[in-house]
């Protein structure tokens, strides 16, 4: 019996249930969700183990309760400072990922040549040693051949294992969808505050205007329960959202349905009355700020964004953008926070809205303060660099198919742009000849057909996944990756960490199947294509073990990595104090940024238009969100939260859908200067008029995915790409991706 029968047939003999299909579903959620609804008391033979989530960056603190070398139930770890205590529908579903019968189980290859999104790949199981070897040969022929650059990653920095692999190779073509979630506020933060942080203390701010970020609704634990705690003890929530069912606005006191794109307008106006009415918070801003030095260019350039002048852009009447920007300044501590797939960031305007609502946080004088956005006290832990000092990395041309490296500001940060990966790849035919894929779908990118059409060509490809998405049917050969819950790692606290924090993560269960951690993928394979940066100074290779007990101790957590599994987490309570210099070259923060004029980009956020506006032939905004209980376009195939929401729709307007004589469940063609789905109608009276909203994450096509297949529609083939060209053209300080910039015809079929 092999070892995925073995876990299988021990998991099914004990929860009861089967996996298989979906007929036995409510059994299977039997043993999950009902007990999710209150405490479970422990089987004699169950053991809790703590550790966390992996599925967001709430990274909340777990105990995961194992019965007989089965995974059962997981819960929120009260101790945490970032969940609390609290977990959300995707990480309680932790069973439905752990347990999906269509993970990647070994290493496979392909045995038919023709690739393509729907084509069978003729997958054939492989050893590890098989899988590697042909994945070594292929790269060491291929940088011999073609050079480092004609290696390109899809795949993030980090961890630090996988950045030292992605160094051995030393290419510049590694992308990620850093451009479609925070890279604007990457940008913007490291050049007005000094560095791109991730904390809001909602919890104990008295006022909370969110833009599009609806940070309820999207359920990440550590900063939703945040809000509603705020609101509890009293703080006035605002929401700008043109979709009035988002969470946010509704647990909102004020929900304000905005014209989709026009953010901006309203900030810039909420800075002008704030300005002109010299409500700022005046020791703040003149203490702490370059405001002194540029106060003239700062009120001439806001001078002219009179609420009356957004009114006309935004639908928000002039005298509630008046009302609230009083109010913001003067019943503090206040917050406007501002984040990635945001109706608001994520449009050609993205960058200049992070830059205002920036400086909106500044103005109050919240920056590092309770109930403002706030800088991580974090452990330091080092990486495996640090650990293993490697041999001198190639060196890296700089040079990317995409064109990052014309631009000054995302050079520097060298992350993103999968909204100009299949333009990249069009106007450089044939430079690219090996791909390695890590934990992306197609479905990540703008336009995914003609991403896929440009995949396809690339002649080698590995991926490195846990699900089977479509894009392994673009590969040819899958390296089966082991899932959080089974693997070890320390998460230091980042996204609430007003003092320090650290919890364990440690497996649970053993790697499923033949499954295994990305650190021992990439050490086996870094020595068998790079060895001499994948031992020690004796030849020896490197033992993951040491270097997690070296981090462990070098981080101050413990004497080695056992002692931090057996504690859990370590907790350092301590006072919070509040900034006096910001990490920028002058201390201060820059409202007027002098490195964005030098480098011929606006120096304040100056209003500019979205992409793509309604027009007779695409009357609709199109608008997308993702769905509660999902990550993106990834755990659609989780049974349970599959049976929560599995597929999608469009929601319309009842009184749009009446004048264009839809009803309820009529399926509807959406067409977008680039696409068309088919979905059904869902009417409802929380959305514009002007305005249809598609969720994203289904439409999956992969039949790998059992449970995800062919269910519902993707919303990107609907979102036009980019490319470095558009970027550059519109002044673009972030390089925002424009992923919400679509608008739409529809029509009844
Ligand atoms: S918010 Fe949900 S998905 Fe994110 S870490 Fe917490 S439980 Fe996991």
């Amino acid at each position: 019996m092999n070892t995925l029968d073995a876990n299988r047939r021990e998991f099914l003999k004990t929860s009861g249930t089967a996996l298989a299909g979906a007929a036995v579903l409510p059994g299977f959620l039997d043993g999950i969700v009902r007990k999710a609804s209150g405490p479970v008391p422990l089987a004699d033979t169950a053991t809790q183990i703590i550790s966390d989530c992996a599925w967001c960056g709430s990274a909340c603190g777990m105990k995961a309760t194992v019965s007989g070398g089965v995974l059962t139930f997981v819960e929120g770890l009260p101790e945490d400072i970032q969940g609390g205590g609290k977990m959300c529908a995707k990480g309680k579903a932790a069973t439905g990922y752990l347990y999906d019968p269509d993970r990647l189980k070994y290493p496979m290859k392909r045995t038919n040549p023709v690739k393509g999104v729907g084509v069978d790949a003729g997958w054939v199981r492989i050893t590890w040693d098989e899988a590697l070897d042909l994945a070594t040969a292929k790269l060491k022929e291929t940088i011999e051949k073609n050079g480092r650059d004609s290696v390109m990653i899809l795949g993030l920095a980090s961890p630090d294992v996988w950045a030292r692999f992605q160094n051995c190779i030393g290419t510049s073509n590694r992308f990620d969808h850093w451009d479609e979630c925070f890279l604007a506020n990457r940008v913007v933060s490291a050049n007005v505050i000094g560095g791109f942080v991730w904390g809001h203390d909602f919890a104990n701010a008295k006022y909370i205007v969110t833009f599009g970020w609806d940070v309820v609704g999207k359920a990440k634990v550590v900063w939703a329960r945040a809000v509603t705690d705020a609101k509890k003890k009293g703080a006035k929530i605002v929401s700008f959202n043109p979709y009035k069912a988002a969470g946010t606005s509704v647990v909102a006191d004020e929900a304000i349905s905005i014209r989709p794109g026009s953010d901006l307008a309203v900030v810039n106006a909420m800075i002008h009355v704030i300005l002109a009415e010299n409500l700022y918070d005046k020791a703040f801003v003149e203490g702490l700020t370059n405001f002194p030095q540029y106060e003239t260019e700062i009120r001439a350039h806001f001078a002219p964004y009179t609420p009356e002048w957004a009114e006309a852009l935004s639908d928000v009447p002039a005298e509630t953008i008046t009302r609230i920007a009083r109010e913001f300044a003067t019943n503090g501590p206040a917050i406007a926070p501002i984040h990635k797939k945001t109706p608001s960031a994520n449009y050609a305007n993205g960058s200049e809205t992070t830059f205002a609502i920036t400086i909106l946080n500044v103005l109050a004088g919240t920056i590092d303060r309770p109930g403002g956005r706030f800088f991580p006290r974090t452990h330091t832990i080092p990486g495996i660099d640090a650990i293993v000092p490697p041999p001198a990395y190639p060196a890296k041309s700089g040079v990317d198919i995409v064109g990052r490296h014309r631009h000054p500001f995302l050079k520097a940060v060298g992350s993103g742009m999968f909204s100009c990966l299949a333009d990249g790849l069009r106007k450089n035919p044939g430079k690219i000849q090996m791909g390695i894929i890590t934990r992306y779908s197609t479905m990540a990118f703008p336009n995914p057909p003609e991403v896929e059409a440009e995949l396809k060509k690339i002649p080698f490809t590995v991926v490195c996944d846990i699900f089977p998405n479509e894009i392994i049917e673009l590969a040819d050969v899958v390296l089966p990756s082991a899932l959080y819950l089974e693997v070890s790692d320390l998460v230091a606290r980042d996204h609430h960490a007003p003092y320090k924090m650290t919890v364990v993560r440690q497996p649970v269960v053993p790697p499923q199947f033949e499954t295994k951690p990305l650190g021992s993928i990439l050490l086996a394979w870094g020595l068998k294509a790079f060895p001499e940066y994948w031992k020690n100074p004796d030849g020896t290779p490197i033992n993951m073990g040491y270097v997690l007990d070296e981090k462990t101790k070098r981080a101050g957590l413990g004497a080695n990595f056992a002692e931090m599994k057996a504690k859990g987490f370590v907790k350092e309570v301590a006072p919070f104090v509040p900034r006096t210099s910001f990490p920028t070259a002058s201390g201060k923060i820059n409202i007027y940024v002098k490195a964005f004029a030098d480098a011929g980009f606006e120096p304040l956020p100056t209003w500019k238009q979205k992409r793509d506006v309604p027009s007779s032939q695409y009357p609709f905004y199109l608008l997308t969100i993702i769905p509660p209980m999902h990550i993106r376009n990834t755990t659609e195939n989780n049974r349970i939260t599959n049976e929560i929401k599995g597929t999608n729709e469009v929601f319309i307007n009842v009184q749009t859908a009446r004048g264009l004589g839809i009803s309820e469940g009529d399926t509807i063609k959406v067409r977008s200067r680039v696409g068309e789905i088919q979905v059904p109608a869902r009417l409802t009276e929380a959305i514009r008029p002007d305005c249809v909203l598609v969720p994203h994450g289904f439409g999956h096509q992969s039949r790998l995915m059992t449970a995800a297949y062919g269910k519902g529609a993707k919303d990107a083939i609907l979102v036009p790409g980019q490319s470095m060209d558009d970027i550059l053209a519109r002044k673009d300080v972030g390089g925002a991706a424009c992923i919400m910039d679509a608008v739409v015809s529809i029509a009844k079929i």
